[in-house]
């Protein structure tokens, strides 16, 4: 969940709650975005976004690649459009292709094993190219 700080064309200052920044954006194109005291419809996000590292935080770090780009947007896809569901990945894509849960892109964590045992259940997995696994 993230709050955003919101401010109406008429200026109220109110605040929300959305399941995350895509739905916030998905909310707001669809007009359901509305303030609070007005109905207005035209929200802008007030400036009091979580803290950001900018590029003047790490002066030395050297500008991505082309690759880590690529990582890094097929992330940012991933993570607005897909349920996140951690390590019951496994379970969780073969009831959707079994039909006991709806159909929805989802990602996470799996065993190579279990993974193996989905795509010979003709069950289609993909790796990413990246680990959500904390570092411990
Ligand atoms: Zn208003």
């Amino acid at each position: 969940m993230i709050r955003y700080d919101l401010k109406c064309s008429k200026g109220h200052a109110f605040d929300s709650w959305f399941g995350s920044s895509a739905d916030y954006e998905k909310l707001k194109a669809a007009g359901m975005v509305a303030c609070s005291v007005c109905g207005d419809e035209a929200v802008e996000k007030a400036v009091m976004a979580p803290r950001v590292s900018t590029s003047d935080d790490h002066p030395l770090s050297s500008p991505a690649t082309a690759a880590e780009q690529m990582v890094r947007e097929l992330r940012k896809k991933i993570e607005a459009n897909a349920e996140y569901v951690g390590e019951n990945f496994a379970t969780e894509a073969r009831k959707i292709h079994e039909g006991d849960a709806p159909e929805r892109a989802i990602y996470g964590q799996t065993k190579p094993e279990d993974a193996r045992s989905l795509i010979e259940d003709g069950i289609p997995v993909l790796p990413l190219p990246w680990s959500n696994r904390k570092s411990n």
